[in-house]
Formats: C-alpha cells, structure tokens, sequence
C-alpha cells in the first residue's frame, strides 16, 4: 500500500488512511489529516527522493511534519512509500523536580537524546547522569541504586545477556569510550531502567515525604480547630 500524489490533485489516494502517531504536542495516540501536501506536478519537474507533508493532529490540531521516501515517478503521479520519517518526536516525560539539580540537567539532555534517536549520545549521558545520581545520594548510593536495578531486572524478567550492557552503562568504571554500543530496544530498555532507578532513590521518597507532611499539615490545623472551640 503506497500513497499517490496525482497530478491534478484529484486521485489523491491513501493520503488519510491509517496513519496514527503519538502526537509530539498533546502527547496523545491520534489519527493525523492531510493538511498541506506537496503540487504533484513541480514534484514530477524536480523528482526529489524525499517529500514533505504535513498532517493535522486530530486531537489538537497541531501540524505535523512527515518526511516520504519517493517510490516512483510515473507520468501522471508520485508514489510515496508509507514508513516515513517523523521529524519531531514526543518528548519523554519525568518528574524533573524530583531530581538533584545536576542530575536533572544530565537527564533532560539524555532523554533529548533519545527523542532525537542518537541513542549512544543517549547511553553517554545516562552514565552521566547516573554517576551524578550517585554522588548525590551519597555514601553507599551507588550500591544502593545498584540494588533497585537489580530489582527492576527481576520485575521486567530481563535476561542477564541482554541486561549487561545496560548495567555496563550505568554502573561501569571504565572510560566513557568502553560504553557499549547501544541500537534502539536496549536504549528502549535503558531509558525505562534508568528512569524507574530516579523514581526509587529519589521520587519516590519526595512524593512520600511531601504527602506525609501534608496529612500532617491537617491534622495539626485539626487540632487547632479543636482546641479553640
Ligand atoms: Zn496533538
């Protein structure tokens, strides 16, 4: 199944069929409109291999940019081939705040990096991030991390061969130069690992200590209430 550009825009075919993304802007899984697409006949005068068109998100109607590989050119229409090239992608999420000031830094440049598919500038900045994690937690705050990993690798049933480079890049010793490479399900593995390793060592114990002084906020002003009538 292709998608062809008529020339006189009036065989337009498989334009507005089936394509759903996750939307960079709302974040939602949405079905995507044609709403700008290319003149068929410059096309067929320049033939460039690749074509831009941009879709309406159905959800929030924010443009969005895919790029087409061209199939063919024949005399009277273009055929695009269907996988295309996103050429922005939604941007991974976390509870930022949660995390020391360096580590959020590193993190929100790691996660660009992913976003962006350079997973091994991903894997570099994970390890940065990571080793300031560390530091931050203090005496023993590695192992401590290490522990979680290990506990997320048991929850998730990950096989040691495929965990070792993610361990590799998170706890090693060695340069930055001995990080493994990385293609995109063990970064996919990364990210969730290292993302869940935050959420232990420090979400999870902001969100728990900050609920806790909430309830005991209003227990006190209870008490005042109780005292004073
Ligand atoms: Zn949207």
């Amino acid at each position: 199944m292709t998608i062809v550009l008529d020339k006189d825009q009036a065989n337009e075919s498989g334009l507005g069929e089936r394509i759903g993304l996750e939307c960079p802007y709302c974040g939602v899984y949405a079905h995507m409109t044609p709403q700008s697409v290319p003149d068929a006949a410059s096309l067929m005068r320049d033939k460039p291999k690749q074509v831009g068109l941009v879709y309406q998100c159905d959800a929030c109607h924010a443009p969005i940019f895919l790029r087409f590989t061209v199939r063919e050119y024949s005399d009277n229409r273009v055929e695009l081939l269907r996988n295309f090239v996103e050429l922005e992608r939604p941007k991974e999420r976390f509870a930022f705040s949660y995390l020391p000031k360096h580590t959020e830094v590193l993190f929100r440049e790691a996660l660009a990096c992913y976003s962006n598919n350079n997973f091994n500038a991903f894997a570099s900045m994970c390890r940065r991030a990571a080793n300031s994690s560390f530091l931050a937690l203090g005496e023993g705050g590695k192992l401590r991390a290490f522990e979680e990993v290990m506990v997320a690798q048991d929850i998730a049933e990950i096989n040691d061969e495929t965990f070792a480079p993610i361990k590799a890049v998170l706890f090693g010793t060695g340069e930055e130069g001995d990080i493994p490479l990385l293609n995109r399900a063990q970064a996919g593995i990364l990210l969730e690992v290292l993302k869940d390793m935050f959420y232990q060592c420090f979400v999870r114990h902001g969100k728990l200590t900050h609920a806790i002084k909430v309830r005991q906020f209003f227990v006190s002003e209870e008490n005042n209430k109780l005292q004073s009538a």
